[in-house]
């Protein structure tokens, strides 16, 4: 029913359903800008748990952290995180070609032509390494090596973002919520009951038969969707032509070694293996597609490419690519794998519900629900997870495996269209552009394109101004600044130590 503003009725009373990294990150974020104004539950239940994965963030989540406020030291000792530098591709263009994707830029920016121009040219004259030794962050991942660098008075000298335990990060948001006033409740949800009239959601009904009533409700229940897609139907559209994976088994183990500031993504001939270090163990995990490999398989793959003992029998996880077509219906908003789940390479899942939160926030209907709202929500969402899902299919597109049919398959499938055109461009030309808002900018493109493949055929013109002597020093300018601030890094795992024994 709307009322006179032509709004639904004002939001006081915010129910979250599910508590695993997406709903105390929601609760966190609420208490925290909007905890005044409101009452606001969170309802869990021990028994069904968390999907117990999502352990690897990008360098987006120092800004929500920043917005909370959070501590980092404290942060880091309490989720027994460790830095992260970027991911290893290891056998993804091929079987022993590995690359990295890593965080920060790669030398200068300039102005009419991307710094790839230049370096494509000095590869052309026989002057310029590796793409990567032009950046600082890919250099200190190689040499396992970290530390906060000040930039205009700000640690953010070297991009960087972190590997976390995700039970433990629930678990320090929940402290963090529940300081901000957030009550949370025990229990299962067993039943929804919805407004005739409107369609909103009026309450839930736990297992206990306590009703929680609410003006609004955020979906964090995980691939359940209990609220979105249960309760209110909104469909999924399933992306499983393009993104083969739908399962994964996830493993920790004792940590072996020092731990190493990247995320470890190891390809096999149906899917792919994560290595994630943290402070007192390793995640692992394999993502495979059930169309090329039985699970079984998979299992042994994982088990036998692991190092240190295992601490859990390996968890299957079923997913299928994917995104609702509303993420926001009525009075419900749906954050994390309630809205969709592409697959985990990239890290991109924890970064999408960071953005939802963010984007309530700035929406958020404190005086009554607006469709126009809903709508362009819906419109911002979808573009942002559209961008991102092309990024990585371009991993498993460009590649140049020949020895198992889902590489194969992969390679040859069609794409969308914005993504062949970006291949295309990038192919002929070396250029990139960064469109408005998405989320991978110019140099995660460049790194992956060149990383799985593609050398450009061109460069742009600008590069042929430069003579050789001039190009020379020019790179050589930026790869000296590049190695000498290297050399004065300590090791990744000192660092850590050092810095969460004093939070
Ligand atoms: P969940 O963790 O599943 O939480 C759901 C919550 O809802 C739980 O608290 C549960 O108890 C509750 N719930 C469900 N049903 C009910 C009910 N009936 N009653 C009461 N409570 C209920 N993301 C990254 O950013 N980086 C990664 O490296 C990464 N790796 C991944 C690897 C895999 C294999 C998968 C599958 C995902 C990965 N993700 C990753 C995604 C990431 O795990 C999720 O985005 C993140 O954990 C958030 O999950 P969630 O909170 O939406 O769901």
């Amino acid at each position: 029913m709307k009322g006179p503003n032509g709004l639904g009725k004002p939001v006081r009373r915010v129910v979250i359903a599910g508590g695993g990294t997406a709903g105390w990150m929601a609760a966190a974020c609420i208490a925290k800008v909007l905890g005044k104004r409101l009452d606001i539950k969170l309802v869990e239940s021990d028994e069904i748990g968390t999907v117990g994965v999502g352990e690897a963030t990008i360098p987006t989540l120092l800004n929500f952290h920043h917005l909370l406020e959070i501590n980092e030291q404290e942060f880091m000792a309490e989720t027994k995180a460790t830095f992260k530098l970027g991911i290893s591709f290891e056998n993804w263009r091929n079987v022993n070609e590995d690359y990295i994707h890593s965080f920060g830029l790669t030398g200068t920016d300039h102005w009419t032509a991307g710094f790839q121009h230049f370096w494509h040219k000095g590869r052309e004259r026989g002057l310029a390494g590796d793409y990567g030794d032009y950046c600082l962050e890919l250099r200190a991942a190689q040499e396992n090596k970290f530390a906060h660098l000040p930039q205009n008075g700000r640690n953010f000298g070297m991009n960087y973002a972190y590997h976390l335990d995700a039970s433990a990060y629930a678990r320090y948001l929940r402290r963090f919520s529940e300081r901000f006033g957030v009550e949370r409740v025990e229990g299962k949800i067993v039943d929804v009951t919805a407004s005739a009239l409107t369609g909103h959601i009026r309450s839930i009904t736990l297992d206990s038969g306590v009703d929680i009533e609410g003006d609004l409700f955020i979906d964090c229940t995980g691939f359940r969707g209990l609220l979105i897609g249960q309760a209110l139907g909104v469909e999924y559209e399933d992306w499983s032509e393009w993104l083969f994976n739908d399962s994964a088994a996830a493993l920790q183990t004792a940590s072996v070694g020092d731990a190493i500031p990247l995320t470890r993504s190891i390809a096999h001939p149906f899917g792919w293996q994560w290595r994630i270090p943290l402070q007192h163990r390793v995640g692992n995990g394999i993502v495979f597609s059930s169309r090329y490999v039985a699970e079984d398989e998979a299992i042994q793959a994982l088990l036998g490419n692991v190092e240190g003992e295992a601490l859990m029998k390996p968890r299957v996880i079923k997913f299928t690519p994917g995104q609702r077509k509303q993420v926001w219906k009525g009075n419900v908003v749906a954050v994390g794998l309630s809205s969709g789940f592409l697959e985990p390479i990239e890290s991109t899942s924890i970064h999408l519900i960071q953005r939802s939160i963010i984007r309530l926030m700035q929406m958020f209907p404190t005086n009554g629900i607006a469709q126009t709202d809903i709508d362009e929500f819906n419109r911002q969402a979808a573009m942002e997870v559209e961008h991102i899902r092309d990024f990585i299919i371009l991993h498993y597109k460009v590649n140049n495996r020949i020895d198992a049919p889902y590489w194969m398959d992969a390679r040859n499938m069609a794409v969308p269209k914005s993504l062949q055109h970006r291949i295309d461009l990038f192919r002929e030309t070396g250029r990139v552009f960064r469109i408005p808002n998405e989320l991978f900018a110019e140099n995660s493109w460049i790194q992956v394109m060149l990383g799985q493949g593609i050398m450009p055929l061109r460069h742009h013109q600008t590069a042929d101004l430069m003579g050789d002597e001039e190009l020379s020093h020019f790179l050589g300018g930026i790869k000296g600044q590049v190695d000498r601030t290297v050399a004065g890094l300590p090791p990744h795992q000192a660092y850590v130590e050092r810095y969460c024994a004093a939070p």
